[in-house]
Protein backbone atom coordinates (compact mmCIF):
# COMPACT_ATOMS: atom_id res chain seq x y z
CA UNK A 1 0.00 0.00 0.00
CA UNK A 2 1.41 3.39 -0.77
CA UNK A 3 1.11 6.12 1.69
CA UNK A 4 1.29 9.70 0.88
CA UNK A 5 3.73 11.21 2.50
CA UNK A 6 3.25 14.94 2.85
CA UNK A 7 3.41 16.21 6.26
CA UNK A 8 6.83 17.52 6.05
CA UNK A 9 6.68 18.46 2.37
CA UNK A 10 3.62 20.62 2.60
CA UNK A 11 4.45 22.02 5.53
CA UNK A 12 7.84 23.89 3.88
CA UNK A 13 5.85 24.46 0.85
CA UNK A 14 2.95 26.34 2.75
CA UNK A 15 3.90 27.49 6.23
CA UNK A 16 0.34 25.44 7.54
CA UNK A 17 0.50 23.60 11.00
CA UNK A 18 0.28 19.53 10.82
CA UNK A 19 -1.92 17.81 13.00
CA UNK A 20 -2.78 14.56 13.89
CA UNK A 21 -6.42 13.16 12.94
CA UNK A 22 -7.51 11.15 16.26
CA UNK A 23 -9.43 8.20 13.66
CA UNK A 24 -6.82 7.21 11.46
CA UNK A 25 -4.22 8.58 13.57
CA UNK A 26 -2.30 10.21 10.07
CA UNK A 27 -0.71 13.26 10.02
CA UNK A 28 -2.23 16.09 7.45
CA UNK A 29 -2.71 19.74 7.38
CA UNK A 30 -4.58 21.43 10.05
CA UNK A 31 -6.37 23.05 7.24
CA UNK A 32 -7.74 19.81 6.13
CA UNK A 33 -8.51 18.40 9.00
CA UNK A 34 -12.10 19.26 11.58
CA UNK A 35 -11.11 21.26 14.87
CA UNK A 36 -13.12 20.05 17.81
CA UNK A 37 -13.22 20.90 21.33
CA UNK A 38 -15.39 20.47 24.40
CA UNK A 39 -18.04 23.18 24.49
CA UNK A 40 -19.28 22.28 27.84
CA UNK A 41 -21.58 19.63 29.21
CA UNK A 42 -25.00 18.42 28.40
CA UNK A 43 -27.45 15.46 28.87
CA UNK A 44 -25.70 13.16 27.39
CA UNK A 45 -21.97 14.11 28.55
CA UNK A 46 -19.60 16.28 27.63
CA UNK A 47 -19.97 18.35 24.22
CA UNK A 48 -18.01 17.82 21.48
CA UNK A 49 -18.72 20.77 19.23
CA UNK A 50 -16.73 21.05 15.94
CA UNK A 51 -14.71 24.41 15.56
CA UNK A 52 -14.98 25.80 12.90
CA UNK A 53 -12.69 28.95 12.60
CA UNK A 54 -10.56 26.82 14.51
CA UNK A 55 -10.09 29.56 16.86
CA UNK A 56 -11.83 28.50 20.31
CA UNK A 57 -9.75 28.50 23.30
CA UNK A 58 -9.29 24.95 25.03
CA UNK A 59 -8.04 21.72 24.10
CA UNK A 60 -8.73 20.64 20.47
CA UNK A 61 -8.76 17.46 18.87
CA UNK A 62 -8.25 17.48 15.58
CA UNK A 63 -10.04 14.57 13.05
CA UNK A 64 -10.73 14.37 9.14
CA UNK A 65 -14.39 15.50 7.92
CA UNK A 66 -14.49 11.87 6.79
CA UNK A 67 -17.27 9.30 8.55
CA UNK A 68 -15.05 6.74 8.81
CA UNK A 69 -11.97 8.58 10.63
CA UNK A 70 -15.34 9.76 13.27
CA UNK A 71 -15.99 5.94 14.07
CA UNK A 72 -13.06 5.03 14.43
CA UNK A 73 -12.14 7.68 16.93
CA UNK A 74 -15.78 7.10 18.48
CA UNK A 75 -14.45 3.10 18.79
CA UNK A 76 -10.99 3.81 20.34
CA UNK A 77 -12.72 6.82 22.74
CA UNK A 78 -9.80 8.83 20.53
CA UNK A 79 -12.18 12.04 21.80
CA UNK A 80 -12.13 11.67 25.65
CA UNK A 81 -8.02 11.04 25.43
CA UNK A 82 -7.41 13.94 23.01
CA UNK A 83 -9.61 16.17 24.88
CA UNK A 84 -8.82 15.28 28.49
CA UNK A 85 -11.73 14.76 29.16
CA UNK A 86 -13.53 11.18 31.12
CA UNK A 87 -16.67 10.21 31.14
CA UNK A 88 -19.39 10.22 27.97
CA UNK A 89 -19.12 12.59 24.87
CA UNK A 90 -21.86 13.63 23.42
CA UNK A 91 -20.03 13.67 19.75
CA UNK A 92 -23.36 14.50 17.46
CA UNK A 93 -22.66 18.13 16.52
CA UNK A 94 -19.39 16.57 14.87
CA UNK A 95 -21.04 14.00 13.59
CA UNK A 96 -23.29 16.25 12.24
CA UNK A 97 -20.59 18.22 10.48
CA UNK A 98 -18.79 15.16 9.05
CA UNK A 99 -21.65 14.23 7.44
CA UNK A 100 -21.98 17.33 5.77
CA UNK A 101 -18.81 17.68 4.75
CA UNK A 102 -18.90 13.78 3.13
CA UNK A 103 -21.81 14.80 1.34
CA UNK A 104 -20.09 18.10 -0.45
CA UNK A 105 -16.49 16.47 -1.16
CA UNK A 106 -17.99 13.07 -2.64
CA UNK A 107 -22.01 13.31 -3.68
CA UNK A 108 -22.31 9.56 -5.19
CA UNK A 109 -19.46 7.83 -3.85
CA UNK A 110 -19.41 4.76 -1.90
CA UNK A 111 -17.81 5.57 2.16
CA UNK A 112 -15.23 3.29 0.90
CA UNK A 113 -13.58 5.25 -1.81
CA UNK A 114 -13.55 8.20 0.19
CA UNK A 115 -9.98 8.34 0.81
CA UNK A 116 -9.48 9.19 -2.82
CA UNK A 117 -11.17 12.46 -3.32
CA UNK A 118 -9.74 13.94 -0.38
CA UNK A 119 -5.98 13.45 -1.50
CA UNK A 120 -7.44 15.25 -4.96
CA UNK A 121 -8.90 17.82 -3.44
CA UNK A 122 -6.73 18.92 -0.95
CA UNK A 123 -3.93 19.43 -4.12
CA UNK A 124 -6.64 21.59 -5.69
CA UNK A 125 -7.34 23.91 -2.31
CA UNK A 126 -3.85 24.70 -1.75
ZN1 LIG B 1 -8.38 10.50 9.61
Amino acid sequence: MVQHELPADARARTGVPVRTCVGCRKRELATDLLRVVVAGSGPEGSLVTPDLRRRLPGRGAWIHPDPECLSLAERRRAFGRALRVSGPLDISAVGLRVAAEAERSAPARDVESSTEPLEEKRHTQS
